[in-house]
């Protein structure tokens, strides 16, 4: 028995140098995390951390889940996982709800391993791979007057840093203005670089065909959330009529949200996120669903250290899809925009290397969390 005695949020923000936005509007001026620390009465501690504004997220697990949770089994993950759910499905399927059960799962599954002392990917199935191919998200809106100067210039930091896959952001408002920035990005960083773009829901559907019609001919892997999430007969639309591959799904949650968009196949890749969808237990589940409908599920990622391992975890477990001789395994989202907590939240940071990243290999999640960051940052 690894019987949990303590449950503990750590919410922190960190002011960042260089304000950015996508398509979304907002402007990101902190970077910030929810992050849950549960420790069992042997003394062992699993870390998680949960996607959204922090505060929500604490205030779900302090209030509702936190006290359900003291005293039961950390190996028990899938029981408490459905028994948390139970509870909170009336008025929280989806959003902040099930992130909040997302960073206790990871956390549970954390103890789990450090228990067992293996690391996680091994107690979800083993490792495929013991890197991953990892893509630079970034490419964001930050000089208004100079957005198609700064966004070459940032893929091609990205390109003499050994990404070999890069991922831009697109919806200025001007289909003709992202075409333009789409094709300065892509003669900059040349043929060879993988290049994805993500309008952040922004457009209509006859909007992105037709942007994604000219995008194909950039080569472009995949268009991510070309239009609203909510609008899965338009995300149907989207993906017969293109050629590339339509992806989505970072704000979908659970299997039973999952369900509707693989079994449509409204998207030809579904990008979960472990740290919001539900958790190692839920997301192998949706990862899983995506497979029986020939589905890739890329995973989304956009969160401290603990988030990082995790999804690295994750993807090490996901089979190739398809398997082949040379297959083109899952890619890492490797977000390089200013982040306290992915570089310096644990001891040692994950960090890439000829183009991918290690999966952790120590037991649990595999890294060890600077409590003086914590500290620094708490809010
Ligand atoms: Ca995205």
């Amino acid at each position: 028995m690894s019987v949990i005695k303590k449950v503990t949020c750590h919410v922190v923000s960190a002011p960042i140098a260089r304000p950015f936005t996508s398509s979304r509007g907002w402007l990101y001026k902190t970077r910030g995390s929810c992050i849950v620390e549960i420790e069992t009465q042997d003394g062992t501690i699993g870390w998680g951390e949960c996607y959204g504004p922090s505060q929500v997220a604490r205030s779900f697990i302090e209030t509702q889940f936190a006290p359900r949770i003291i005293g039961r089994d950390a190996f028990d993950v899938e029981v408490i996982w459905e028994d948390l759910y139970n509870r909170i499905k009336d008025y929280g399927a989806k959003g902040m709800a099930i992130a909040a059960m997302s960073g206790i799962d990871i956390a549970l599954w954390d103890i789990i391993g450090k228990t067992c002392g293996k690391p996680v990917h091994k107690l979800i199935g083993g490792a495929f791979r013991d890197t991953v191919t990892a893509y630079a998200t970034g490419l964001y809106f930050i000089d208004m007057d100079r957005l198609v100067e700064e966004a070459v210039e940032e893929a091609l930091e990205y390109k003499h840093g050994g990404f070999s896959a890069i991922k831009m952001k697109i919806g200025l408002g001007s289909p003709k203005l992202d075409l333009a920035r789409v094709e300065a990005v892509r003669k900059a960083i040349g043929d060879d670089i993988r290049l994805m773009v993500d309008a952040n829901h922004c457009f209509t559907v006859p909007a992105a065909i037709r942007l994604g019609r000219e995008l194909e001919k950039l080569d472009v892997e995949w268009f991510e959330e070309p239009i609203s999430p909510e609008d899965l007969d338009g995300y149907v639309q989207v993906t017969q009529a293109l050629d590339m591959a339509v992806a989505g799904g970072e704000n979908e949650y659970t299997r039973w949200g999952f369900r509707d968009i693989v079994s449509r196949k409204a998207m030809d890749i579904i990008q979960p996120d472990i740290c919001a969808a539900g958790g190692f237990s839920e997301c192998r589940k949706i990862a899983a669903l995506a497979t029986a409908h020939g589905v890739e599920c890329v995973p989304h990622a956009w969160g401290s250290v603990i988030g990082v391992a995790a999804t690295l975890h994750f993807i090490a477990a996901l089979p190739d899809q398809p398997p082949s001789f040379r297959p083109m395994p899952p890619l890492f989202e490797f977000e390089q925009c200013e982040n306290p907590f992915r570089d310096h939240l644990a001891t040692e940071p994950i960090v890439l290397h000829n183009g991918s990243v290690s999966v952790p290999t120590k037991p649990g999640l595999g890294i060890d969390i600077d409590r003086s960051v914590l500290a620094k940052y708490a809010v």
